[in-house]
């Protein structure tokens, strides 16, 4: 890890130069952090697990056509992603008022919404990632009225996707955060998906006794954050039992 070219270090991932040009390791950290970095924490295991976690989303998303920056799993904690530009327009899909909203708007959470709401909000730590309008992005030039399109035209299938994938195995996908990225090739630029995808950027219930089985678990200290993450894991089939055992002995001597 010592030798590479560290291009960024993030809240929950540190980026290096890939292997190849236009590539960029992606490794994921234990790190915590919630209401904008004011709570950190250290969680054993979460990098694994969230390495897990995207890697099996975005490949499926990839299969039903949703381009996104994922190359491989390079190791139990790294990935290899294209180099996109990340868009400071954040996306965030709910199919029920959670977090947030509920502050903003007075909705009780857990309401289910008629449909699913798209929100865009500025992709700014300073600020506190605020929610913006269409118009306020176009305005400053933070995306084009195609990207945007192009961006709920995605989350929307996305969300379709991950709902169904949820269902299955008995969680209800309550909202979620994405962020998109330019992909240049030669002339041409397009609009990919990128980031991650896990339960620190989704709101996840249990179907049956609405559990939560994601990051609000540590912004709330309710306890049991990894039994939660590798539970979401274990549902879907990923991380068969002998890596579990390896993760768990990765925790204990980590800690
Ligand atoms: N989210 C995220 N990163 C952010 C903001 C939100 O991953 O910077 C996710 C969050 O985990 C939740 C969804 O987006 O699944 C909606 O978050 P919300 O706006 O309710 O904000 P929060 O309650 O997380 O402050």
């Amino acid at each position: 890890m010592t030798r590479r070219t560290k291009i960024y270090e993030g809240k929950a991932k540190i980026l290096f130069e890939g292997p190849d040009p236009g590539t960029i390791i992606t490794y994921f950290k234990d790190d915590a952090t919630a209401f904008n970095a004011e709570k950190k924490g250290t969680l054993n295991g979460k990098g694994v697990i969230n390495n897990h976690i995207s890697e099996y989303v975005m490949t499926a998303l990839s299969n039903i056509g949703v381009e996104n920056h994922f190359i491989e799993r390079t190791s139990m904690r790294e990935q290899l992603v294209k180099a996109v530009e990340i868009i400071p327009v954040e996306v965030i899909v709910r199919n029920i008022a959670a977090g947030s909203i509920c502050k903003r708007l007075g909705i009780a959470e857990g309401t289910p919404l008629r449909e699913p709401l798209v929100e865009y909000c500025y992709k700014s730590d300073e600020f506190g990632d605020p929610v913006i309008s269409e118009e306020h992005a176009l305005n400053f030039g933070w995306a084009t009225g195609e990207e945007l399109d192009e961006m709920m035209h995605n989350a929307l299938r996305v969300n379709d996707f991950m709902s169904g994938l949820f269902h299955a195995i008995g969680i209800k996908l309550v909202d979620f955060k994405l962020e998109f990225g330019r992909l240049y090739e030669g002339e041409e630029c397009r609009v990919i998906l990128a980031d991650e995808i896990s339960p620190d950027g989704c709101r996840l219930w249990d179907l049956k006794t609405g559990e939560k089985l994601d990051k609000d678990r540590f912004r709330r200290d309710l306890g049991g954050e990894m039994e939660a993450y590798q539970e979401v894991a274990r549902r879907l089939g990923i991380l068969p039992e002998a890596d579990v055992t390896k993760i768990a002995e990765h925790r204990k001597k980590d800690s």
